[in-house]
């Protein structure tokens, strides 16, 4: 009977150790500092400062409230020389190849889907700074309508569908609805009372509920 009961086992919850990846539970952590962002509020960050970037480097000159869908399109195709999306011309035998079995001169793009993340992160921020959502550029439909364009264009030239639809098939759907209607019995289901179930509703106040939460109950009678 060597019982050390609870003495010793102090709680094993302190912060420590590389587990507790997943839990979405804010562990209050009481080190110093502040929690180092997300990834993706990181990533915001960093595209917006590129974006400014571009803005100080434009000619013209350019700045934010002056900005439009049209420059927003123009920064997206800036950015295409830093790709690295084989996206075929028309010309090349590997267009529409997902796999070709060799290089060619093609030229190397930002993919369509690395854009459209981009663009949703830089709206965002676009708010996040002050920017009211009327005027966001990034929101503008000339900017959705070119993202449409790059998707379709690199699906075809690279023979890789972005989405796949549902295609319509020509009428064939048998609906083979096998009735069982054997041993028919007269009662059908579906009659009886229709009406009712008007009322029901409130009163319900003591319904067996074994919570104890409900802190503001305010009753006006
Ligand atoms: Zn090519």
């Amino acid at each position: 009977m060597d019982s050390a009961s609870g003495a010793v086992a102090s709680d094993p919850n302190r912060g420590e150790g590389p587990s507790a990846a997943g839990s979405s539970a804010p562990a209050a952590d009481p080190s110093s500092s502040p929690a180092p962002p997300s990834r993706y509020e990181s990533q915001k960050r960093r595209d917006w400062n590129t974006f400014l970037q571009y803005l100080r480097n434009h000619k013209p000159p350019l700045t934010l409230a002056r900005c439009s869908g049209a420059h927003v399109i123009e920064f997206l195709k800036y950015l295409d020389q830093f790709g690295k999306t084989k996206v075929h011309i028309t010309g090349c035998p590997y267009f529409g190849h997902p796999n070709p079995p060799a290089p060619c001169a093609c030229p190397l793009k930002q993919a369509w889907g690395s854009l459209d993340a981009l663009i949703g992160r830089l709206r965002a921020a676009y708010e996040e700074n002050g920017g009211r959502p009327e005027s966001n550029p990034f929101g503008a439909r000339a900017v959705r309508i070119y993202l449409r364009e790059v998707r379709e264009g690199q699906a075809k030239a690279r023979g890789i569908p972005y989405e796949k639809k549902k295609r319509k098939r020509p009428t064939t759907t048998v609906t083979a609805t096998t009735v069982v209607a054997s041993a028919s019995q007269g009662g059908d289901a579906g009659g009886g009372s229709g009406s009712g179930g008007g009322d029901g509703s409130g009163s319900g106040g003591a319904s067996a509920s074994a919570q104890t939460t409900a802190t503001t109950t305010s009753t006006a009678v």
